[in-house]
């Protein structure tokens, strides 16, 4: 048997909730190996938020190391309104969406109905479109449109709950991108300092530098994360993923949204796309669905899994699985284990990384096929805006870890959604040569690094007439 890698390339994100809000489960989880939390705002409340915003930050001392934070924004989400007792919808029923002020004089005694929050529903919705209720398990098709009601047939029986969430595929939504309660919640992520907003329902590169524009006016270095959740995106996937600075393939919504056939075929085009200009990218939701209520996973997930490692996307996700699953330890252990493993894989199949054409990704490119062809060696840079480390990450490394040294805190919690990077704080920064030295002791007392080890340096270098340029050098610790 091959043995697992000493350390993990696969970021591993979990979601919040019930299930892992509390602080020794917070320790717990990121002992177990998770880099990123994610808080998902379509169920937090601005109290909650700020609470367990502080939380994660103890938590994550006490278990000592950093994890980013990443607030999740629902954006233009559509909704049922509440019912009083769930309804049963059988196949071939008449059921009627009604809008908000309903017209009384359209109101049939024998048709039932539920309220959705869209006002535009009805002009934006065609006669023969679908719409779908609670995650795509009620389907319906439009028969008729009336000033604030659209009647449909029921395709697909089953049980309507209290605000339950509708995807209308390929209808174009008139909703904004960033909405009220996202500005509201994104303040205080600010207030707070998350380091990731993720936007949900990106439809274009002009949503990401809306949120980009609002992010910079309040002086907040957050990262944007955009998720791709219906065709609309996959429509301007190339723009968005030049706009944005990280990209989730949200395959919840996607899923709905597009035939189910398109899904892997989007998710393998959406990664290859990022890898090509190096953009970090998540693989999200239901990676362990059966988790949530089962020790063990289902063989499709533990494949699912390895796909996305051999993708060599930066991160997996958790949503379900760590909000109010029975089993979110054993979800990360699991994810853990298969990276782990499928990692140790590819670096015997070696994969010729990306070209770019920047001349300092030459550079880095140098560095990387050098890392590649010393076994036992590792990558060091110093990086502090982590552009270098992400360049050293975008050409994929075979085995050597990324050891990023940075002097700045945002910088690496940034990192910790990229993948092969092992990000370090120290501080601060001064001669090249000295804080070599200084990295190289640090990173030796935590025993990331032993005598004998080739390390391949990326630094800068002052010249005689005391010009900084660039280097890559060969070192072999002491
Ligand atoms: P959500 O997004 O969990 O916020 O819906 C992820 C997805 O749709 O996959
Ligand atoms: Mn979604």
């Amino acid at each position: 048997m091959t043995p697992a890698a000493p350390y993990r390339r696969t970021k591993i994100i979990a979601t919040l909730g019930p299930a892992t809000e509390r602080e020794e489960m917070l320790v717990q989880l990121f002992r177990a190996g998770v880099d990123v939390v994610r808080l998902n705002m379509a169920h937090a409340t601005h109290e909650w938020t700020r609470q367990v915003i502080r939380r994660i930050r103890v938590a994550a001392k006490t278990a000592g190391h950093e994890v980013a934070i990443m607030m999740d924004i629902k954006g233009p989400e559509i909704r049922t309104g509440d019912v009083d007792i769930p309804i049963e919808l059988k196949a071939g029923e008449i059921f009627d969406f009604t809008v908000k002020p309903h017209a009384e004089g359209e109101r049939t005694e024998e048709i039932r109905s539920v309220d959705v929050n869209y006002r535009n529903l009805v002009n934006d919705i065609k006669v023969g479109d679908t719409v779908l209720v609670d995650n795509g398990l009620i389907r319906l098709e439009v028969l008729e449109k009336y000033d604030a009601r659209i009647r449909c047939r029921v395709l697909t029986s089953g049980e309507l709950k209290s605000r339950r969430h509708i995807n209308l595929p390929g209808v174009h939504v008139n909703l904004p991108s960033f909405t009220e309660k996202d500005r509201g919640d994104t303040l205080v992520g600010i207030e707070e300092g998350i380091d990731f907003v993720a936007l949900s329902f990106v439809r274009e590169a002009a949503d990401v530098h809306q949120l980009r524009a609002f992010l910079q006016e309040r002086g907040s270095r957050a990262r944007i994360v955009a998720k791709i959740e219906d065709q609309s995106a996959i429509d301007h996937l190339d723009e968005i993923i030049r706009a944005t600075d990280v990209l989730m393939v949200a395959r919840g919504d996607l899923g709905i949204e597009i035939p189910l056939q398109e899904l892997p075929v989007v998710q393998r085009r959406a990664v290859r796309t990022c890898l090509a200009i190096g953009r970090p990218v998540i693989i999200a939701t239901h990676m362990l669905e059966s988790m949530i209520g089962q020790p063990m996973p289902t063989r499709a997930e533990i494949t699912d899994v390895a796909n996305a490692v051999y993708e060599q996307a930066d991160c997996v996700m958790l949503s379900g699985e760590t909000t109010v699953g029975k089993y979110p330890l054993e979800c990360v252990r699991v994810l853990d284990t298969i990276a782990r493993r499928i990692e140790a894989e590819m670096a015997a199949e070696f994969a010729e990384p990306a070209v770019f054409l920047a001349e300092r990704m030459k550079l880095l490119r140098s560095a990387v096929v050098m890392a590649n062809e010393l076994p036992n060696s590792a990558l060091l840079c110093f990086t502090r805006r982590g552009i270098t480390a992400a360049g050293l990450s975008a050409h994929r490394p075979v085995c050597a870890p990324i050891l990023a040294v940075t002097d700045d805190l945002h910088t690496l919690r940034h990192l910790k959604m990229v993948r092969s990077v092992d990000p370090y704080l120290l501080h601060p920064f001064g001669d090249p040569e000295k804080t070599l030295a200084r990295a190289v002791a640090a990173l030796r007392q935590l025993g990331r690094i032993k005598a004998g080890d080739k390390l391949v340096v990326v630094s800068d270098v002052v010249t005689s007439e005391e010009r900084r340029i660039d280097s890559i050098q060969l070192r072999t610790v002491e």
